[in-house]
């Protein structure tokens, strides 16, 4: 195979082929103007010599220096590959003819002298001498001399006419061969252009391409300048990488040493932690029956306590209320002394009813009450609590727990359940103080395997109807629409429909609650009517309790009660619209007291029917009443000597009350 050729190397090569181009027309024996003529043409050329000739009569021109200037001509460049021309002697008169046309003009003709001929006269002043008249002879001499002149110059400009005529037709030939050789130079020049213009292109091309590959290499270079650095980077951290690592094998090797060492002490530790564990569970053991102990005890306590208890507890003289006489309210220390915390109140009233036979008004009569306890005016809420933290504890121990605040409307019965407003500390009510403590407790008691969740309600019953107070949105301050009913058919578990039971497990989610509570109950309250002191409200929670490992539940609630006003209204009063009202208000709210006070009789009595259903306060509560239920109930008294008679009401039904015990409380396990 042939190898390709450069581009480049096929232009040198046709630029060389140039130079035998180029020379070619200088070597033309003749110029291109002349090279065009014809033969005629060349004829007509020579014409004008030939008719000059023939004007001068005597005067011959030779052709001579044209001839020799178409042979000389091309001489000088021999050495060019166009072919020669074959050189041939200049065409000339005759060699005697020739001299003599030439010294023609100068000087006359000698004609030949013929015998019988008279010799020409001699030259006379340079002039040919005519021939005398007679010498017919000589004349026709001289004619014949001069025509015979003239036959030899025709013969010999013939000659030349011919010899011009081969030279012209060569060089026609030499044109054409010289025309077709430059058709062919012409072509292979077009080609050869085209080559060049096509190695321009490509030349273009590949400078362009040189750039890229520069720009590429500059850009490459760059690459591997930075490669090298993070080569050089590598290098030195794979050294500090090794140094490392061979600190750290060292590093191994001893702690191998001190694992294998670790290893047989853990294996002994592990002995120990066996030995420990079954320690433990045997102490969880004895830990689980000293609970167990520990409630039946705790209830044993409660019972001997009283499964009804009531506490009566007298608030301060508020600021701007008449203080009341001295020894209008008096707590008689117990059988112990002062240090005896109070059970006893005694109240001292003037009735004016009665009066002496001889009309003079009677003196104060005193009335004496005990309760298992009382909480004088000064009494705070955390002693308060304090008297019933263990009564709340047996709600996680499973026994149903509630707690009553009863008295006429002014005389305490929220400040003891919810609290004083200000959000104070010291002034929190039982309510959060009592969700605390179980919040707490039952943290304590999680680490014993138990674990508890608290579901809370908020209700209030005003005439009967039941409102829930944690109701949201659009429901916030409707009423009527929630009703008592059993969870399910054949439970003894009762739920208010449309009320909200929020699952509560911190202190923050139960202030929230009571703060949603307070709310609806300012919706609902009117100008004429203080809507929560005439309805009762019932704050529960469902408390459940789980042992997993031991498979033990246990469940109750815990219900904390802020009764209506148990005030009566003066019957002598006249009655308005507004009272009317007032009036159906107070009956309801006497109805459920006195049938919470009949429900507790007829527990107390054992009676077979309890009428539970005669109120919905009782409906709902009758799962914390009764057989198991453990039950607190405060009487709330007003410091006031004006509030004396209601008073004496409230502290009459709370003794009623306190007269009674209901059966034996039973936890409801499982
Ligand atoms: P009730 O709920 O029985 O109608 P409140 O609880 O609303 O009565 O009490 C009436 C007023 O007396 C409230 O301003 C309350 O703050 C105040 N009060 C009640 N008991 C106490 C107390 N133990 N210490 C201080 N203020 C009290
Ligand atoms: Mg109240």
């Amino acid at each position: 195979m042939e190898p390709q050729r450069s581009p480049l190397l096929e232009v040198k090569g046709n630029v060389e082929l140039k130079r035998p181009l180029a020379k070619a027309a200088s070597r033309l024996p003749l110029s291109g103007r002349r090279l065009k003529r014809g033969p005629d043409q060349m004829e007509e050329a020579l014409e004008p010599e030939k008719k000059r000739t023939r004007g001068l009569g005597t005067r011959v021109t030779t052709t001579h220096p044209r001839a020799a200037a178409l042979s000389s001509a091309p001489q000088t460049q021999g050495q060019t590959a166009v072919p020669k021309a074959p050189r041939k002697p200049a065409p000339r008169c005759s060699t005697a003819v020739a001299p003599v046309l030439k010294t023609q003009k100068p000087g006359p003709v000698v004609p030949v002298q013929k015998p019988g001929t008279t010799a020409a006269p001699p030259m006379v002043g340079g002039k040919k001498p005519k021939r005398p008249a007679w010498d017919l002879k000589g004349q026709l001499c001289d004619l014949n001399a001069e025509l015979k002149c003239y036959r030899e110059r025709k013969q010999v400009l013939d000659q030349e006419n011919q010899q011009l005529r081969d030279q012209l037709q060569e060089a026609q030939q030499q044109a054409l061969a010289l025309g077709a050789e430059r058709k062919t130079l012409e072509e292979e020049l077009t080609r050869v252009r085209a080559q060049a213009e096509q190695g321009q292109r490509e030349l273009g091309n590949l400078s362009a391409r040189v750039l890229e590959l520069e720009e590429r290499l500059g850009t490459q270079e760059g690459l591997v300048q930075e490669l090298q650095k993070e080569q050089l980077r590598l290098q030195e951290e794979r050294r500090g990488l090794a140094a490392r690592l061979g600190e750290q094998e060292r590093r191994l090797q001893t702690s191998e040493a001190s694992l294998s060492d670790s290893q047989e002490e853990v294996a002994s530790l592990r002995q120990e932690a066996a030995a420990r564990e079954a320690v433990l569970a045997e102490r969880e053991d004895r830990l689980h029956g000293l609970e167990m102990e520990r409630r039946r005890l705790h209830n044993q306590l409660q019972e001997l306590k009283g499964n009804i208890r009531v506490f009566c507890r007298v608030r301060p003289v508020l600021p701007g209320e008449s203080t009341p006489s001295p020894g209008f309210l008096q707590f008689p220390s117990g059988p112990c002394g002062p240090s005896d915390p109070p059970t006893r109140l005694s109240l001292s009233r003037s009735d004016e009813r009665r009066g002496t036979l001889s009309g003079a008004p009677a003196g104060p009569t005193r009335h004496e009450f005990s309760f298992d306890r009382v909480f004088p005016p000064g009494s705070g809420q955390d002693e308060v609590f304090e008297e019933i933290s263990m009564l709340v504890q047996s709600a996680l121990d499973g026994y149903p727990v509630c707690i009553f605040a009863y008295g006429q409307t002014g005389s305490g019965k929220t400040f003891t359940m919810e609290g004083g407003p200000g959000g104070d500390p010291q002034m929190e009510g039982l309510i959060p103080r009592a969700l605390r403590h179980l919040f707490s407790v039952a943290q304590e008691l999680s680490g014993q395997g138990w674990t508890y969740s608290f579901v809370a309600s908020y209700v209030e019953i005003y005439n009967e109807t039941v409102r829930d107070l944690l109701a949201t949105g659009t429901r916030k301050g409707q009423g009527g629409e929630c009703e008592i009913r059993r969870a399910g058919p054949g439970s003894e578990e009762l739920t208010v429909t449309n009320a909200r039971y929020v699952p509560v497990s911190c202190e923050r989610e139960v202030e929230a609650l009571l703060h949603l509570a307070r709310q609806n109950r300012a919706v609902a309250r009117t100008a004429q009517n203080e809507r929560s002191s005439r309805s009762h409200s019932v704050f529960q929670l469902q408390i459940s309790g789980e042992h997993a490992s031991r498979g033990l539940q246990c469940a109750a609630p815990l219900s904390l009660v802020d009764l209506a006003g148990s005030e009566r209204l003066d019957p002598g009063l006249a009655l308005g619209p507004g009272e009317r009202e007032r009036l159906r208000e107070t009956q309801a709210i006497n109805s459920s007291l006195s049938t919470l006070g009949l429900v507790i009789m007829a527990l107390s009595n054992k009676e077979s029917h309890v009428p539970y259903r005669n109120s919905k306060l009782t409906y709902l509560l009758q799962n914390s009443l009764g057989g198991s239920a453990k039950m607190l109930m405060f009487v709330n008294i007003s410091p006031l000597e004006e509030n004396v008679s209601e008073s004496l009401n409230s502290l009459r039904f709370a003794s009623k009350v306190n007269q009674c015990v209901i059966g034996t409380a039973q936890a409801n396990k499982k």
